[in-house]
């Protein structure tokens, strides 16, 4: 609900994310009109995890629409860790791929780690394998995480300035936390990494003016954490399912109210997003602002793999 005093400028990730899209699809139509196969992603699929299933079909779907080519290798959560990886080296070895992508989480008794370090470093579209890692945080061309890439294309086109300020980045984790972090310092921020050891961490985030929660707390991030005026972003999915959480979170927004009522769930960040609105200069709602540029990041990776592999259009 809007009510007085609420401030913040909402960042449009769908719209963002469309425009993005737009540009990937125009560049495989370049690719492909200079006598180039259209770009391929497969994506390994194990086990049926609901959450990854429709991850997954989204990803499929995107790729169709932006022209390229996706192939999804779904593999029953039994497969032992040597047949994933043996699929792997075929789809390294496979010319007519340029990306791959393991969905995670992988089924139990398969190594994440032994997946991840099996890819190809030059078709790791999410950018998870330690040679791009090591190429992130020492300014070398690679392939760049999703989401933080994502977040950096946002902030850039909403004129957020990131040379010379103060940034936040509360969480670690090596797929948001960390690389978010590399790509804001490459980009002269003065970047802090929190995470659940820090101590007073309403204060050192409250000096942020780039503040990004990626700790997968919902509503963790309330109005002290936030300097007046800071743009703040918010990557955090979870689903909340009680309806007075929903009326806290959404300063008793009834739509919300109202999904929770009616599909059981909304979605919230890990932002307390009344909060936000009413401290923030700017900030990504959720669902709308980060989540829809992690796909669109991963096109734009996947068309980038196959330029670099195959040859630049003109
Ligand atoms: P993770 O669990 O791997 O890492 C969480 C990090 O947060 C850890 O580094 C931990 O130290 C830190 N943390 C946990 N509790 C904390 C606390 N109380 N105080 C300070 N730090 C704390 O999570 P992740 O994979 O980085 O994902 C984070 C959130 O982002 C989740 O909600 C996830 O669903 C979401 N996510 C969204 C997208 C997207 O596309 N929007 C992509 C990836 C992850």
């Amino acid at each position: 609900m809007i009510q007085a005093g609420q401030s913040a400028r909402i960042l449009d990730g769908r719209k963002l994310a469309a425009a993005m899209r737009v540009g990937t699809a125009a560049g495989v139509v370049r690719f492909v009109g200079e006598g180039h196969a259209a770009p391929g992603l497969s994506v390994i699929l194990a086990g049926d995890d609901p959450a990854s299933r429709t991850y997954v079909r989204s990803k499929e779907a995107a790729c169709r629409e932006a022209g390229i080519r996706a192939e999804i290798h779904r593999l029953p959560a039994a497969t032992p860790e040597a047949d994933l990886l043996a699929l792997i080296g075929r789809l390294n070895d496979d010319d007519g791929v340029d990306g791959i992508l393991v969905q995670m989480p992988l089924p139990p008794g398969v190594g994440a780690r032994a997946a991840i370090e099996a890819v190809d470093p030059g078709k790791d579209v999410d950018g998870f394998h330690p040679v791009n890692v090591g190429r992130l945080w020492s300014g070398e061309r690679g392939l760049v995480p999703c989401t933080p890439s994502g977040i950096i294309t946002l902030l850039e086109s909403e004129g957020i300035g990131i040379e010379g300020r103060r940034a936040v980045v509360i969480g670690r984790s090596g797929i948001v936390g960390r690389p978010m972090a590399a790509l804001l310092m490459h980009r002269n921020a003065t970047v802090t990494i929190c995470h659940s050891r820090t101590r007073n961490l309403p204060a050192v985030a409250s000096e942020a003016d780039i503040l990004v929660a990626a700790l997968g707390r919902t509503g963790f991030v309330t109005g002290e954490f936030i300097k007046p005026g800071a743009t703040v972003i918010d990557v955090g999915i979870n689903h909340v399912t009680d309806e007075s959480e929903a009326a806290r979170l959404f300063d008793g927004d009834p739509a919300r109210i109202e999904q929770v009522r009616h599909k059981g769930y909304t979605l919230a960040g890990d932002v307390h997003h009344a909060a936000a609105l009413r401290r923030a200069g700017a900030f990504t709602p959720v669902p709308g602002g980060v989540g829809p540029l992690t796909v669109a990041a991963l096109l734009g990776n996947t068309l980038t793999a196959a330029i670099r592999r195959r040859g630049h259009p003109s």
